[in-house]
């Protein structure tokens, strides 16, 4: 089977592929998060998989980040559409808007993060990790469906499982960053790496800590269930109108991310 486009995200999804077919990925990297669901999306061949597993039972740090990866390329995946839930570190970043990154800020560890870490020494440019193409169509769609969103925004990818203290969201604050995650990386690296584009989409669910010199504060766990409830419906929505309105052929420069980057001498 193959698929053009990849979706990574919450469970939510299944019920928007036509006629799936469940194929289980293992390769050299291990075995992916699950089972990838493969099927039609507004006439489109997709390729769903579910960050977190099914049952959702896998944590951000320990997510087969290559083993997904490399099964949506295997499949034949040119563009990947990632869905993943965030905390804002700006009062502007509202709980229910959505982000198309355009930046990320790495401050995990310990993650596997190339598919280049034995015998062949890469270095690939990655100064601007996010689809261009992706981000422009992406933007087009969520001014149809009139959804609030910000066309950019950095995300801080934090290893978890858990959240930040207050002094490191403050600290992660004052670098002007907007928002907070713990699965963005390596994720858009390594689908990079094997030259697929991709589009990170965040959801504003909270606001982290809270906001200092605000009025805001921690929200509840019962508020945020609540926003991540109504985000899950608007990333279906976004996705279902999005993926009719990618270009067939690709017109950004995504495919040649490893062009030149390989350093070692056959
Ligand atoms: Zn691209």
């Amino acid at each position: 089977m193959t698929a053009e486009i990849g979706i990574i995200g919450g469970s939510g999804f299944y019920s928007l592929i036509e006629g799936a077919r469940s194929e289980s990925a293992a390769s050299e990297y291990g075995s992916a998060s699950d089972a990838l669901s493969i099927g039609r999306m507004s006439g489109r061949d997709v390729a769903f998989l579910p960050r977190h597993g099914t049952m959702h039972t896998i944590p951000p740090h320990k997510v087969p980040y290559r083993a997904n990866i490399d099964s949506m390329s295997k499949l034949g995946v040119e563009r990947i559409l990632a869905t993943n839930a965030v905390g804002s570190l700006k009062e502007d970043y509202r709980p229910g808007e959505l982000v198309l990154f355009d930046q990320f800020f790495n401050a995990t560890n310990g993650r596997s993060d190339t598919f280049y870490d034995k015998d062949i020494v890469a270095h690939m440019s990655i100064a601007e990790p996010y689809c261009p193409e992706l981000r422009s169509v992406a933007a087009e769609a969520l001014d149809k469906l009139g959804y609030p969103y910000h066309k950019a925004g950095t995300v801080v990818v934090i290893n978890g499982p858990r959240f930040s203290t207050k002094s490191e969201s403050r600290f992660f604050a004052r670098q002007g960053f907007e928002t907070i995650n713990m699965t963005q990386y390596p994720e858009v690296v390594l689908a990079r790496e094997k030259g697929i584009c991709y589009l990170g989409i965040g959801l504003v669910t909270d606001y982290d800590v809270g906001l200092e010199g605000t009025s805001i504060r921690p929200v509840t766990a019962e508020q945020v269930m609540k926003t991540f409830a109504e985000n899950v419906e608007k990333a279906k929505r976004l996705v279902s109108e999005l993926v009719p309105m990618i270009p067939k052929n690709r017109g950004c420069n995504c495919s040649r991310s490893m062009d030149g980057a390989i350093q070692t001498r056959k």
